[in-house]
């Protein structure tokens, strides 16, 4: 199987470096013959994102802010000057105030929570209500999220209430689209080190507790998670939507400390 994703295109947004979730997800489909094109946030991660892009044969890197509605715009007007059409996006965006990631849930800020919400769950509609204008029969939209939006997990506060926004868009969403072919599913990753998971407060304990409790004892890699975003990218899922989906060595069935876990 070389060409799952052969005469496909998708636009991959949340691409940072070669640790990012999104960079998984990108390596498994250009293998399978996709074609890709990028977004980035502001000029700072351009020339990191520009030859990850070239890497994998393409030229299409564009510049957008997700919590900008213009900014939105302007991005799918660019993307529309290169194709005209689109098979699939990757949404791999989240972001809070790193200061409200350790502490209590309680303290989040006003200014913080609409932030947290607008970047790390609206933003998934936003740029699907403008993707689906491109999108041909068939189309599949993905995005991440973790099992904090269903428990609670030490520090990951505000942007837990966000993912469980996020996850019920995903339903509303996959609702909305789904008479038009356009499927909608997320991937509920593990804990996997990552720029943006450097600013949850005590990330490195929350990766030795899934590493030594989790059923497969091991954390996940943007490998594994590349595998499951290229099933709900291609055909193979054609029959899916409305799906959050664990890749997390199944650390979500987990109720107990596992009886050879060591303690932390
Ligand atoms: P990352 O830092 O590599 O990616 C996060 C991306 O979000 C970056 O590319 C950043 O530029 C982008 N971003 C932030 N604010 C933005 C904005 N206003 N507009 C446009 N882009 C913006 O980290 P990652 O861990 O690969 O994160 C990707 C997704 O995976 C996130 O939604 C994250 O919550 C989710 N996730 C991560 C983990 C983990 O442990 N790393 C686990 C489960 C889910």
């Amino acid at each position: 199987m070389t060409d799952l994703m052969k005469g496909k295109r998708g636009l991959i947004m949340g691409l940072a470096n070669n640790k990012s979730l999104a960079w998984g997800i990108s390596k498994k489909l250009a293998e399978q013959g996709a074609e890709l094109a990028f977004t980035y946030l502001g000029d700072a991660l351009k020339k990191r994102v520009e030859p990850l892009a070239a890497e994998l044969g393409s030229d299409i890197v564009i510049n957008c802010d997700v919590s900008d509605m213009d900014a939105l715009d302007t991005a799918f007007d660019e993307l529309k000057s290169h194709w005209d059409s689109l098979d699939f996006v990757v949404h791999a965006i989240g972001f809070s105030d790193k200061n409200e990631l350790r502490g209590k849930y309680v303290d989040t800020s006003l200014d913080n929570f609409l932030m947290t919400m607008n970047i790390s769950a609206y933003s998934l509609v936003a740029v699907a209500k403008r993707a689906r204008e491109m999108m041909n029969e068939n189309g599949s939209i993905l995005t991440l999220t973790y099992y904090g939006a269903e428990k609670v997990i030490p520090h990951y506060n505000v942007m837990g209430v966000a993912k469980a926004a996020l996850e019920t868009s995903v339903q509303y969403l996959a609702a909305d689209l789904g008479p038009e072919g356009i499927r909608v599913n997320a991937i509920s990753a593990g804990p996997i080190k990552t720029l943006a998971a450097s600013g949850i407060g005590d990330f490195r304990y929350i990766m030795r507790w899934n590493e030594v409790n989790a059923p497969l004892r091991r954390n996940v890699t943007i490998e594994d998670v590349g595998g499951a975003g290229l099933y709900f990218l291609s055909d193979l899922s054609s029959g899916v939507t409305g799906e959050v989906h664990h890749v997390d060595a199944g650390y979500h069935v987990v109720g107990m400390k596992a009886e050879d876990a060591p303690d932390l």
